[in-house]
Protein backbone atom coordinates (compact mmCIF):
# COMPACT_ATOMS: atom_id res chain seq x y z
CA UNK A 1 0.00 0.00 0.00
CA UNK A 2 1.50 3.68 -0.93
CA UNK A 3 0.01 7.21 -0.77
CA UNK A 4 -2.56 7.79 -4.13
CA UNK A 5 -1.35 9.86 -6.68
CA UNK A 6 -4.51 12.23 -6.74
CA UNK A 7 -3.83 12.78 -3.28
CA UNK A 8 -0.08 13.35 -3.10
CA UNK A 9 -0.53 15.97 -6.40
CA UNK A 10 -2.92 17.60 -3.91
CA UNK A 11 -0.33 17.83 -1.37
CA UNK A 12 2.55 19.28 -3.24
CA UNK A 13 0.09 22.43 -4.34
CA UNK A 14 -0.46 22.92 -0.76
CA UNK A 15 3.64 23.49 -0.85
CA UNK A 16 4.14 25.72 -3.53
CA UNK A 17 3.92 28.93 -1.19
CA UNK A 18 7.11 27.96 0.05
CA UNK A 19 10.45 29.79 -1.67
CA UNK A 20 12.02 28.21 -4.08
CA UNK A 21 8.66 25.73 -5.42
CA UNK A 22 9.71 23.55 -8.38
CA UNK A 23 9.43 26.08 -11.37
CA UNK A 24 8.43 23.01 -13.96
CA UNK A 25 5.33 20.59 -13.67
CA UNK A 26 8.64 17.94 -14.27
CA UNK A 27 10.00 18.74 -11.08
CA UNK A 28 6.73 19.08 -9.15
CA UNK A 29 5.82 15.72 -10.65
CA UNK A 30 8.91 14.31 -8.83
CA UNK A 31 8.24 15.78 -5.40
CA UNK A 32 4.64 14.27 -6.37
CA UNK A 33 6.04 10.62 -7.00
CA UNK A 34 8.28 10.50 -4.15
CA UNK A 35 5.48 11.10 -1.52
CA UNK A 36 3.68 8.38 -3.14
CA UNK A 37 6.21 6.44 -1.48
CA UNK A 38 4.49 6.84 1.75
CA UNK A 39 2.56 4.06 3.16
CA UNK A 40 -0.40 5.86 3.08
CA UNK A 41 -2.46 9.13 2.17
CA UNK A 42 -1.88 9.90 6.19
CA UNK A 43 1.46 9.26 6.21
CA UNK A 44 1.93 11.87 2.75
CA UNK A 45 0.01 14.02 4.83
CA UNK A 46 1.76 14.20 8.32
CA UNK A 47 4.58 14.30 6.29
CA UNK A 48 3.67 17.71 4.60
CA UNK A 49 2.04 18.94 7.51
CA UNK A 50 6.03 18.22 9.39
CA UNK A 51 7.43 20.08 6.45
CA UNK A 52 5.02 22.79 6.16
CA UNK A 53 5.41 23.92 10.28
CA UNK A 54 9.13 24.06 10.36
CA UNK A 55 10.45 25.08 6.63
CA UNK A 56 10.73 28.19 4.61
CA UNK A 57 11.46 26.39 1.33
CA UNK A 58 9.69 23.81 -0.59
CA UNK A 59 11.50 20.57 -0.10
CA UNK A 60 13.53 18.51 -3.10
CA UNK A 61 12.43 14.85 -3.67
CA UNK A 62 15.73 13.87 -1.53
CA UNK A 63 14.20 15.60 1.55
CA UNK A 64 10.58 14.08 1.57
CA UNK A 65 13.02 10.56 1.32
CA UNK A 66 15.13 11.24 4.02
CA UNK A 67 11.83 11.77 6.46
CA UNK A 68 10.33 8.99 4.93
CA UNK A 69 13.55 7.09 5.84
CA UNK A 70 13.65 8.67 9.42
CA UNK A 71 10.00 7.02 10.28
CA UNK A 72 10.98 4.14 9.15
CA UNK A 73 13.73 3.83 11.54
CA UNK A 74 11.92 5.34 14.38
CA UNK A 75 8.77 2.61 13.90
CA UNK A 76 11.65 -0.55 13.59
CA UNK A 77 12.89 1.24 16.77
CA UNK A 78 9.50 0.97 18.72
CA UNK A 79 9.24 -2.60 18.07
CA UNK A 80 12.06 -3.32 20.30
CA UNK A 81 10.50 -1.31 22.97
CA UNK A 82 8.39 -3.47 25.39
CA UNK A 83 4.92 -2.68 26.73
CA UNK A 84 5.75 -0.15 29.76
CA UNK A 85 3.23 -1.88 31.88
CA UNK A 86 5.00 -5.06 31.77
CA UNK A 87 6.01 -6.54 35.27
CA UNK A 88 8.55 -8.66 33.99
CA UNK A 89 10.66 -5.71 32.05
CA UNK A 90 9.17 -2.91 33.08
CA UNK A 91 8.91 -1.38 29.24
CA UNK A 92 12.56 -1.98 28.79
CA UNK A 93 12.06 -5.22 26.01
CA UNK A 94 14.41 -7.34 28.16
CA UNK A 95 14.32 -9.10 31.41
CA UNK A 96 17.13 -10.78 33.29
CA UNK A 97 17.01 -14.87 33.23
CA UNK A 98 19.12 -16.77 35.55
CA UNK A 99 20.59 -20.13 33.54
CA UNK A 100 22.80 -22.21 35.72
CA UNK A 101 23.45 -19.45 38.66
CA UNK A 102 24.19 -17.14 35.59
CA UNK A 103 22.16 -13.91 35.11
CA UNK A 104 21.41 -13.00 31.12
CA UNK A 105 19.47 -10.66 29.46
CA UNK A 106 16.69 -11.98 26.71
CA UNK A 107 14.63 -10.42 24.59
CA UNK A 108 10.77 -10.03 27.00
CA UNK A 109 7.93 -11.85 25.28
CA UNK A 110 5.92 -8.72 25.39
CA UNK A 111 8.30 -7.03 23.22
CA UNK A 112 6.36 -9.36 20.23
CA UNK A 113 2.99 -7.60 20.87
CA UNK A 114 4.89 -4.49 19.13
CA UNK A 115 4.06 -1.11 21.38
CA UNK A 116 1.77 1.92 18.98
CA UNK A 117 3.41 5.34 19.68
ZN1 LIG B 1 8.14 -7.15 28.95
Amino acid sequence: MSAEENFCTMLVKRLSGLDYFPQTKEAALELTNTLMRAKNNREACEVVDEWLDSTREAPKPCDVLRILWARRREEEGLKYLGDPDCPDCQGSGYRIRTVNGVDGAERCECTAKGVSP
